[in-house]
């Protein structure tokens, strides 16, 4: 009998991936680096025939440790994928019409005597100081004035109270990625999946069939075939939990654009009034995509809007894609794991796409099972993944739901949509006391809410009654010190246009080693 039919022992040495797309590089990479020695080979089929979502340019600053970790040098990889850097996403439009405010990768000041920081500027606020939030982060005032530099290394410097991310092309990522895999011995396999086997008990997947008659046998699969999820759901049936009653968007349009010189160093999201648009400044052109819900918007119309606001010559036709938000119930079924789009969507307005599958990737190589598919190992992925997954569409949803606008039926729609409890408790605590409801695993942490709650008006009814305690003239003169000290320390930083011409030129080691040894240990990760 077949071993994996009947759940027995033994390791897995083979790891059949489904799909070339983001996931299915970033996975072969992960797994030939990190079980590189313990005899596992990877096989990766993909169609050229079914392509790629071809989206994806926005990222977290995770991203930089999943490279780190493969050893990926990153002027090599900027250079590759022609990507820029992000401090940021800048949100306009959000709260209410003309309003626009930075959720940057870092923190807002630093706690006054342990109560959080944004509890003195609100009470300086309220007492008529006219400067925004965002001007007591670095990283916002580093964004805003288009400048560029790495973390400090020392933890009590300013410098190091922020982490940076990218933007890159999704596409030649994949392709950075393929050689990489390549090279380290992972088998590409060109051809369409057009049957699976699976053993008749179990259920497990046996092997899959190409067009071409070609068989690939295998123990663990991992389906990266995108939204079609052609083995965890056509074949696994594991189910799909939809959210578009909490996350109406269901579409997005996508149009790249020439570049322009000196880009912005964060992501635009610009509500419309159906929806959003992003765009995404790379170093050879610009992303440009409208997210919308066709409940609310034609097609025609949201590529009108898309084209309207194109900042350059269009470089290609218009991508349409249709999508549903929600997740998979189960990531990993049988002896198959879903990792990228096949696991779930949330829409890209956090930049949670690469990051989801990074952690997936991770959390699969952490508990790596044997061929029994060991079901602790299985639910374990599960949970984490559901969890951070959840996490991620709470904070999603509120930036859909804390806003004025009334401006139109999608808004309205979402201002009054119904809450997850989860959400609910957490948006109520914070209304009623100022304080952000801390979860213990997950994505964002306390300055992103903050960001996003105060950028959007938000306001609690209350703050901290130990900052209201505190003398009024030293916290003003204490949070006029800081905004000072972090304008100076912008302004004196280079432009990120800069920055960008240094990883341009390889021969520029002296900047190389410079930026490997200042990378920030604090790494305000959000
Ligand atoms: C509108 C939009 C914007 C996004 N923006 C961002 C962003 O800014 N940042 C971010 O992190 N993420 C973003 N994402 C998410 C991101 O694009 C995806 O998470 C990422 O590209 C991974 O996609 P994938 O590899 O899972 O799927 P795909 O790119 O769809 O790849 C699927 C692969 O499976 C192969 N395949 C499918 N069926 C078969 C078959 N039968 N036989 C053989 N091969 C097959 C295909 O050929 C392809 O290689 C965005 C997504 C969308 C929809």
């Amino acid at each position: 009998m077949d071993a994996t039919e009947a759940g027995d022992g033994g390791p897995v040495t083979h790891v059949v991936i489904a799909g070339g797309g983001s996931a299915g590089w970033m996975t072969a990479a992960a797994l030939c680096s990190v079980l590189a020695g313990r005899g596992v080979r990877v096989t990766l089929i993909e169609s050229e025939q079914i392509g790629t979502v071809g989206v994806g340019e926005a990222t977290l600053p995770h991203l930089r440790y999943f490279n780190q970790r493969l050893g990926i040098d990153e002027p090599e990889f900027m250079r590759a994928t022609g990507a820029t850097y992000k401090l940021g996403i800048e949100f306009a439009h959000w709260g209410r019409r003309g309003d626009a405010y930075i959720h940057p990768f870092g923190e807002f000041g630093s706690d006054v005597d342990g109560v959080g920081f944004h509890h003195a500027f609100l009470r300086a606020q309220a007492a008529g100081s006219p400067h925004a939030l965002g001007e007591y982060s670095l990283p916002v005032f580093m964004a805003a004035a288009g400048r560029f530099a790495f973390p400090a290394a020392d933890p009590t410097d300013l410098a190091a109270t922020y982490s940076y991310a990218y933007h890159v092309d999704s596409a030649l990522y994949a392709r950075y990625l393929r050689g990489f895999s390549e090279a380290r011995g992972v088998q590409r396999q060109e051809g369409r999946i057009v049957g699976v086997d699976q053993a008749p008990e179990s259920g497990f997947i046996r092997a899959v069939t190409l067009e071409s008659g070609h068989r690939i046998e295998g123990d663990l699969f991992i389906d990266c075939s995108g939204f079609r999820g052609l083995l965890i759901e056509q074949t696994l049936h594991a189910g799909y939990e939809h959210w578009k009653h909490w996350l109406p968007c269901d579409r997005a349009i996508a149009i790249p654009c020439e570049g322009v010189p000196d880009p912005p160093p964060y992501t635009q999201a610009r509500a419309e009034r159906a929806g959003w648009r992003w765009r995404i400044p790379l170093q050879h052109r610009i992303g440009n995509g409208h997210v919308y819900a066709s409940d609310f918007c034609s097609d025609d119309e949201a590529l009108d809007v898309l084209r309207a606001a194109l900042p350059g010559r269009a470089m290609a036709e218009p991508n349409l894609l249709r999508f549903q938000t929600g997740r998979r119930r189960l990531s990993w079924s049988h002896n198959c794991v879903a990792i990228g789009l096949s696991a779930g969507f949330l829409e890209p307005l956090e930049s949670t796409g690469l990051h989801l599958i990074q952690l997936a990737i991770m959390k699969l190589v952490e508990l790596f099972p044997g061929r029994a598919m060991e079901p602790r190992l299985r639910d374990e992925f599960n949970r984490v993944m559901q969890m951070e997954v959840e996490r991620v569409k709470d904070f999603l949803i509120t930036h859909y739901h804390v806003t004025e606008r009334d401006d139109s039926p999608f808004w309205d729609h979402c201002r009054t949509l119904a809450l997850p409890d989860s959400l609910q408790h957490k948006l109520e605590t914070f209304r009623e006391t100022g304080h952000v409801v801390r979860y213990r695993e997950g994505l964002f942490l306390e300055p992103s809410w903050i960001a996003v709650l105060l950028g959007q008006r938000l306001l609690p009814r209350r703050i901290d009654p130990r900052i209201q305690r505190y003398p009024l003239a030293s916290l003003q003169a204490g949070l006029e010190a800081l905004r000072v000290r972090i304008r100076d320390c912008a302004e004196a930083m280079p432009r990120h246009q800069q920055a960008l011409d240094r990883v341009g030129d390889p021969g520029d080691q002296g900047w190389r080693s410079a930026s490997m040894s200042l990378y920030g240990v604090r790494e305000a990760v959000h």
